[in-house]
């Protein structure tokens, strides 16, 4: 169903009045709240209509909207109603994020920080040509980028990683030269996306007991749904933007047929693969010895690097001291490594004093317990 072009003009007036603080004039929206006093940032656009709510109604309106593809009565709209309730709010900051305007609540001092932070460590692998000549990677790079901070640039890399290995697969397996990942966003190609996608994940020997195929990486495949229904919803924004309308109906059908079949193409087996592995698996505990001969090694070359760096300090022994250290801190704590690598310092030099209120649970340890007690807590 095509939408009312007003709608779409309406919708580029509001982009317009959101892309400049400064600008006086009103947002055009569908309904304003009673209640309450709203500012302009408080509007989101369905993704469905284009027309303008304040978040809290969005959700209701997506379920109604009449621009919706889904059947408000069928089942699957039942179960999956809270999953339709983020989705809507979510396409909604996407399609403004598309359109150019800003909806990330952290300043953004240095756009500069984009390239410091994920692109120039996009350069060790062949990928960073592709990602770089593709503007629609590009701009999903700096939109989440915008939204996960230099913190989680990792993230970010992964991503725009991932979309253009997809780009990769679906250019050689449809044997054509889409130069970018958007080529791939219609619906005669979306055949094609779920192809690469299955490459890039692997198809199993295996099969389930009831003969469903496995996947030889199945959070790889969920986390690769989820990364292509995004990008699509912003694209689908900037071509509104663009008024690209028959590109945008594209990419709006490509989304419908993501919304009815991905799932019992990608998602469900993937989910149905992990639940599988998961009851078949064992848990193999390391031998003590083991343990033992690590430590042991672990705490000769932190002394070793230690003197060294005190006599000498240089970037490449700071760095193999930082990782003898980090793989210490992570078996004591029996934590993944990036957990221990957000630990801060401050925390713990402020950890509390647990023996002020906690006598009784002192005068409880065994020997060998308060011994390391009186190590590690407050001493
Ligand atoms: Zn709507």
């Amino acid at each position: 169903m095509n939408i009312s072009s007003i709608y779409i003009i309406i919708f580029l007036y509001n982009i317009d009045v959101l892309k400049n603080k400064n600008d006086k004039r009103e947002l055009i929206v569908a309904k304003r709240p009673e209640k309450g006093v709203h500012v302009k940032s408080d509007y989101l656009p369905c993704k469905f209509c284009l027309r303008f709510y304040v978040k809290d109604e969005l959700w209701r309106h997506g379920r109604r909207c009449y621009y919706s593809p889904h059947d408000p009565h069928s089942e699957d709209a039942v179960d999956n109603e809270e999953q339709v309730q983020l989705n809507i709010v979510e396409a909604g900051v996407r399609l403004l994020n598309g359109a150019g305007v800003s909806v990330s609540k952290e300043v953004n001092a240095e756009k500069e920080e984009f390239y410091v932070y994920v692109m120039q460590a996009l350069q060790d692998d062949n990928l960073e040509k592709g990602v770089k000549n593709d503007p629609g990677i590009m701009m999903f790079g700096r939109t989440v980028f915008d939204r996960l901070g230099r913190r989680r640039a990792g993230k970010v890399r992964y991503r725009i990683r991932l979309l253009e290995r997809i780009k990769r697969a679906a250019r050689s397996l449809t044997k054509s030269d889409g130069s970018e990942i958007s080529d791939y966003l219609a619906p005669d190609k979306f055949d094609a996306v779920v192809e690469a996608v299955r490459t890039l994940v692997g198809v199993s020997d295996e099969r389930r007991l009831n003969g469903v195929i496995m996947f030889d990486k199945p959070e790889l495949a969920k986390k690769t749904g989820q990364l292509i229904r995004k990008f699509a919803e912003m694209i689908e924004g900037r071509l509104v933007v663009d008024r690209k309308r028959e590109r945008r109906q594209d990419v709006a059908d490509f989304l419908y047929l993501y919304s009815t079949q991905w799932s019992h193409k990608i998602g469900s087996i993937a989910h149905q693969t992990s639940v599988e592995r998961k009851f078949n698996k064992k848990q193999v505990l390391p031998l003590t010895a083991d343990l033992v001969k690590i430590q042991s090694f672990l705490d000769k070359n932190i002394e070793r690097v230690g003197n060294q760096l005190r006599d000498n300090p240089e970037k490449k022994t700071w760095r193999e001291f930082a990782n003898y250290l980090l793989t210490k801190v992570t078996m004591f704590n029996f934590r993944r490594g990036n957990e221990c690598a957000a630990m801060q310092l401050d925390t713990f030099i402020q950890r509390a004093d647990w023996r002020a209120g906690n006598a009784d649970i002192y005068n409880s340890l065994n020997k060998f317990e308060s011994q390391l007690a009186k190590q590690y807590v407050n001493c």
